[in-house]
């Protein structure tokens, strides 16, 4: 099968260009239809000769379908159903923000990592996204609100560092001078804690904002509720979120979803505050989004959230009460998805 173009880089596109017997500007011009003008067919590319878009036939353009979009009537942030090409189906949302349109991408179809509290993982992993396949959701949202995507979250199904190389991609992609030109700044990948994906997500030295899914302050607790605790305990995780600050600059944060009676006691604040201080991170708390099938993850009390949250204060760290967006529309990661698997398509 012909390598998947929109996952090429410029460098990549040049190479292509070399094989073809074409001139070399020719690769910024394909790379400009394919990322800045978002076009979805060679046909499109009209300043490109017939021949060329005839040899270039032979590459087929990844595009993805809106299957589906539900938009929230409190807030307006909109979840969006696509179909990829051979047929599973992935979600993305978009929320508004007074700065911009943030959008959370999903990283694989379906997730092997088994947190207890997540719908994504609930089917186990379908298989990695491509690079295409990410920039896409982006790509294909912004043509339909004809508004441009400010900042991207990867904290959708799947789990980025579980596809590292695809992830890295993508990431050139979408902050490339001649496509989307995305700040590295605006962007967040959120990971579970794999040690070696944060190793050599920070030998980049790119601009990120990592964020650590945490949620809970020791091996023991965490091990309960992620069980890829077990292979990596938190003093390495911890340990490799230091290194992440010094080497890029950039502080990491936390997120930690609160359930009710497992990780949301004085005792687990204080202990999660003890380990984080001398991170100087920040911390997300995100009251936990019950999923059906998950009937011992129970959502806190707003009132607990609040305590808990005070704790933390008390402690010197620094937190937030994750404002929570579209709980109208199967908010929480892999819901909507799993709903369209169990009923058929859901109307758009
Ligand atoms: N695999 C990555 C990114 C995807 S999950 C990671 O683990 O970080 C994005 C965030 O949502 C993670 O912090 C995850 O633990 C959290 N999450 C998943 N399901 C949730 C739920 N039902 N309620 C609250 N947070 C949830």
């Amino acid at each position: 099968m012909a390598k998947d173009i929109k996952s090429m880089t410029l460098k990549e596109l040049g190479e292509l260009m070399a094989a073809l017997g074409e001139k070399p500007y020719r690769a910024r011009q394909v790379f400009g239809w394919l990322h800045e003008k978002k076009a979805v067919s060679y046909e499109d590319m009209t300043n490109l000769p017939i021949s060329l878009r005839e040899k270039l036939g032979a590459y087929p353009i990844t595009v993805l379908e809106k299957v589906a979009v539900q938009t929230s009537e409190k807030d307006g942030t909109q979840k969006y159903l696509f179909r990829l090409q051979d047929g599973n189906v992935i979600e993305s949302v978009r929320m508004r923000y007074h700065y911009g349109d943030s959008v959370c991408i999903s990283s694989q179809v379906g997730c092997r990592m088994g947190c207890r509290f997540c719908a994504s993982t609930l089917g186990g992993l379908v298989r990695n996204l491509l690079p295409s396949e990410m920039l896409e959701q982006i790509y294909r949202i912004e043509e339909e609100t004809k508004e441009r995507v400010s900042h991207v979250v990867v904290m959708g199904s799947g789990e980025p560092m579980d596809n590292y190389d695809n992830l890295l991609t993508f990431l050139r992609l979408i902050t490339a001078e001649e496509g989307h030109n995305l700040s590295q700044r605006n962007i967040t990948v959120s990971t579970c804690g794999i040690v070696p994906g944060i190793r050599a997500l920070m030998k980049e030295k790119l601009q990120l904002v990592l964020a650590l899914s945490l949620h809970a302050p020791t091996d023991e607790k965490r091990r309960l509720l992620m069980p890829i605790a077990a292979k990596y305990p938190l003093d390495e995780v911890l340990s490799a979120c230091q290194e992440y600050y010094e080497e890029t600059g950039r502080r990491v944060t936390f997120e930690y979803s609160l359930v009710a009676g497992q990780n949301d006691t004085d005792e687990d604040a204080a202990l999660l505050a003890r380990r984080l201080k001398p991170l100087k991170g920040h911390i997300n708390l995100i009251p936990v989004n019950p999923v059906a099938e998950r009937d011992k993850i129970r959502r806190p009390r707003r009132s607990d959230v609040e305590k808990f949250k005070i704790k933390l204060e008390k402690y010197g760290i620094n937190v937030t009460i994750r404002r929570e967006m579209g709980t109208d529309i199967d908010g929480a990661c892999g819901q909507l998805r799993r709903r369209y698997m169990a009923d058929g398509p859901v109307v758009p």
